[in-house]
């Protein structure tokens, strides 16, 4: 199909005004590489005549939630389209009875949640930048955070998708029971899937009362060994902390700084949040919390409740690299390695050393009752070359520490001219079989082509 011929198919399909091409699509660029046109359908119909339309022509399509991870994976081997989502993004149904909730792939996760706390009731995901961020982006790229401790992930919590396929084919999985599924899972297939099997139209989520109250208990430790014995005394106790996170003293100063609260430089923070429907409950378990920070060495502490609490944990999530976040984009990159939990300090003493050897500005967080250690990578003043050298260098080592444990380590942002040294994926087990799901679901590589791991 000729170039004039697929853009006007579809704009039949979703009005010329939704259309963009040429220059104008140059915003929806992904590392480097403009689309030629962009799409921004309204219904899952649409959407699925869109895809009909993008597999004939042969079109390399990437599917675009708020756009605010288009960083993350490999460099695209082509972009010709890029689907759009934002008009996508209505609750379909609320069944607070049943404790449940359907929504559209391209709504805001903010949007959802205040739709579902109109009946106080939340979806227990706070993945970074969750004002900007759509539910389909963040199930294409399962992201989570810290109260992936209590809660878990996507995975935990997904019951049912629409999923619109490569080729315009709509299908539907799970359903709005908790216990939907017999047979393959196919739901959570697409979850970590980065939009490579299909574009995420519907989702349909088990949800959960809010919390009436949460406090959060903030420790500082002047070395990463009492920090380390505190997490595992709290770990092993019969606390229920709903997150646990560590914070470099890079980390802790930015984040106490931005929240405005009294902080010591040099100090590394153990930050514990408790949830519950008493406050007495919770009262009891920050004053254990505070008990043992103080009895492994902790020189004291700030309570956190209301404002203070919302506010800590939003500065936590969206950190970025750089003091200030004022390096320039190229010379930044965020990491993100799994460890066990056993070994989160050992992971922070890799980061700082290595840091420190090739002159780099580092912040690291980490969730350590999950063992998810996050990298702030960042330099003001080098040569992109020097920070892409220094970066090489920095990432075989942590790469290869996380892998030593049976971890993993991937590149959630990076310029170009990194990913072109590096694979943002690292090694991964398994590859030929995703391979053949590629194949099978996707076999003329529209969606997402080399972005993922492997180069699928
Ligand atoms: C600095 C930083 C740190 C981060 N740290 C973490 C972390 O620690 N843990 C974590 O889990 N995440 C992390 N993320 C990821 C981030 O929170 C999510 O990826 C983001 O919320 C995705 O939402 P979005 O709508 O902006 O997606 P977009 O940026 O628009 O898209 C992300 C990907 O999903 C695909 N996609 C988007 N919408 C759909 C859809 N409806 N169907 C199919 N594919 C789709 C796109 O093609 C793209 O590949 C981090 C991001 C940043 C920038």
């Amino acid at each position: 199909m000729a170039h004039t011929e697929w853009i006007h198919a579809l704009e039949k399909v979703v009005g010329a005004d939704h259309v963009i091409s040429g220059s104008e699509a140059g915003t929806f660029a992904v590392d480097g590489k403009a689309p030629r046109a962009v799409v921004f359908p309204r219904t899952v119909e649409e959407t699925s005549s869109v895809m009909a339309i993008a597999s004939e022509a042969a079109l390399k399509t990437i599917p675009w939630g708020a756009g605010s991870q288009m960083a993350l994976g490999a460099i695209p081997a082509r972009v010709d389209l890029v689907v759009a989502l934002k008009h996508l993004n209505h609750l379909v149904d609320h069944e607070w009875g049943d404790m449940t909730a359907t929504v559209q792939g391209g709504m805001r996760l903010k949007d959802f949640q205040q739709a579902l706390g109109q009946h106080q009731q939340f979806l227990p995901l706070d993945p970074p930048f969750a004002d900007q961020a759509t539910v389909g982006g963040l199930l294409a790229t399962n992201a989570s955070g810290p109260r992936r401790l209590l809660y878990g992930t996507a995975r935990d919590l997904l019951i049912a998708t629409t999923v619109v396929h490569a080729d315009g084919t709509v299908t539907k999985g799970g359903a709005k029971v908790v216990k939907n599924v017999t047979g393959y899972d196919m739901n959570k297939l697409y979850i970590g899937s980065l939009g490579t099997l299909g574009i995420i139209a519907e989702a349909t989520f088990r949800v959960y009362p809010r919390i009436a109250w949460e406090k959060t208990w903030l420790a500082p430790f002047l070395t990463l060994d009492h920090a380390e014995e505190a997490i595992a005394q709290i770990m092993d106790s019969s606390l229920v902390p709903n997150a646990l996170e560590l914070l470099d003293k890079a980390a802790a100063r930015r984040v106490t700084t931005r929240a405005g609260i009294g902080w010591t430089d040099g100090q590394y923070a153990l930050a514990t949040s408790v949830g519950s429907v008493a406050e007495m409950a919770v009262d009891t378990q920050i004053e254990e919390i505070g008990r043992i920070s103080r009895k492994v060495g902790s020189p004291g502490g700030n309570l956190l409740h209301d404002e203070p609490h919302h506010t800590f944990w939003r500065e936590v999530r969206d950190i970025t690299p750089g003091t200030n976040g004022t390096a320039p984009r190229h010379l930044r990159a965020v990491m993100k390695g799994g460890v066990l939990i056993s070994k989160v300090a050992d992971a922070f003493r890799v980061g700082e050393e290595e840091a420190k050897t090739q002159g780099l500005d580092l912040c690291i967080v980490a969730e350590a009752g999950s063992g998810i250690v996050r990298y702030y990578v960042s330099a003001e003043d080098r040569s992109l070359q020097e920070f892409v050298e220094g970066m090489v260098s920095t990432v075989e080592r942590i790469r290869s520490t996380c892998e030593a444990q049976e971890g993993s380590l991937i590149i959630l942002e990076a310029d170009a001219a990194l990913k072109t040294r590096i694979d943002v994926w690292g090694p991964v087990r398994g590859l030929e079989v995703m391979q053949g799901i590629k194949e099978r679901f996707d076999p003329r590589q529209t969606l997402n082509p080399g972005r993922f791991v492997g180069g699928i």
